[in-house]
């Protein structure tokens, strides 16, 4: 383990370091709270063995400053207090100062010990925590059929992107699929066929995109594509490539059918002042995406407002 340790007297801070040392750990060491300090923020440190008298920082100032760069922090370090003093009222400011532990000095060896294994497994518990939290978030921001991003992920990401394109004056564009007359491929060859032909359309779209590009599963058959800084020329570009892989795909099913299957594009792009709010571009894309349907499916059709004014003015 990466151990700091703090003190401002020589003799006990090399007792401490060889003894620490020897027990296999990898030590640093700071003659004073400030400098101590400077290491941690250099070095991150999850374990802290620190003096309570030193100058520039004392020991709880160096808990107190510590405990405020870890503010945000799931995985704090480990703060041991070396201390000759015993009253209670020290050891509860120590304890408010933020440290986890103290030893009294002279520190008897087996105390040291016993007080780093303490530590050790609060550490590894929070290590424990913080992977699991970061496994369930990951979880939750995935499809699980296609390991794609899932719609909330996909949207807090592109609110990121657009708030970054608005910024830099460029556009963002966006591609929304909906695979064609995909429930009769359910119908006809069961639903894990369906399953399989959505995991590879999946990476198909992977595949195709652009770095820089994202992909993720809108809903059930449906995918959109994301893509920071492309025109709408740029996005009809990467929606027809898709287009045309997607429909190049042969799928050689158990009972000896050759399938095939094709998707309906529509694309927009929002840029220059009027430009459209996130949400407002996914539906003119969905928009146009329905225009490729009416048109008779596997094409790629972009938002064009002119002709979206027409749409609205048809009788119903
Ligand atoms: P269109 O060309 O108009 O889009 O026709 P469609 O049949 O693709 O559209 P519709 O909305 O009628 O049907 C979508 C189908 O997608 C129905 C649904 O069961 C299927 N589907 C949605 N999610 C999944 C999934 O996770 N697995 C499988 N196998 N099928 C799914
Ligand atoms: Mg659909
Ligand atoms: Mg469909």
């Amino acid at each position: 383990m990466k151990i700091l340790i703090a003190d401002d007297e020589a003799v006990p801070r090399r007792v401490l370091e060889k003894q620490l040392t020897n027990w296999g750990h990898e030590v640093m060491v700071a003659k004073d709270g400030r400098e101590a300090l400077q290491l941690f923020q250099q070095h991150d440190h999850k374990m802290i063995i620190t003096d309570w008298m030193m100058p520039f920082l004392d020991g709880p100032q160096l808990c107190a400053e510590i405990r405020t760069l870890e503010a945000d922090s799931d995985n704090p370090s480990f703060i041991i207090l070396l201390t000759g003093k015993t009253s209670s009222e020290d050891l509860a400011s120590g304890l408010a100062s933020g440290a986890n532990d103290f030893i009294s000095k002279p520190f008897h060896q087996l105390e040291l010990e016993a007080r780093m294994r303490n530590g050790e497994r609060i550490l590894s518990l929070q290590t424990q925590l913080s992977r699991q939290k970061e496994e369930a978030l990951q979880l939750a921001r995935t499809d699980s059929l296609t390991q794609l991003m899932n719609r909330r992920a996909m949207l807090d990401i592109m609110r990121l992107d657009e708030d970054r394109m608005r910024r830099e004056r460029r556009p963002l564009g966006v591609v929304m699929i909906d695979l064609d007359h995909f429930k009769a491929v359910n119908d006809n060859h069961g639903h894990a066929t369906g399953d399989m032909v959505l995991k590879a359309a999946s990476e198909c779209f992977s595949q195709t995109i652009r770095g820089g590009d994202y992909v993720g599963r809108w809903g059930g058959e449906e995918f959109l594509i994301a893509l920071p800084g492309a025109d709408i020329i740029q996005c009809a570009e990467v929606a027809e490539r898709c287009r045309n892989r997607l429909a190049a795909l042969r799928f050689s099913l158990d009972d000896g059918t050759i399938l095939s299957v094709s998707a309906s594009f529509g694309t927009a792009s929002a840029e220059g002042a009027s430009r459209a709010e996130l949400l407002d571009l996914v539906n003119q894309a969905d928009k146009a995406l329905y225009w490729a349907k009416d048109a008779g499916r596997n094409r790629v059709k972009i938002y064009v407002a002119s002709a979206d004014t027409e749409q609205q003015r048809k009788p119903h």
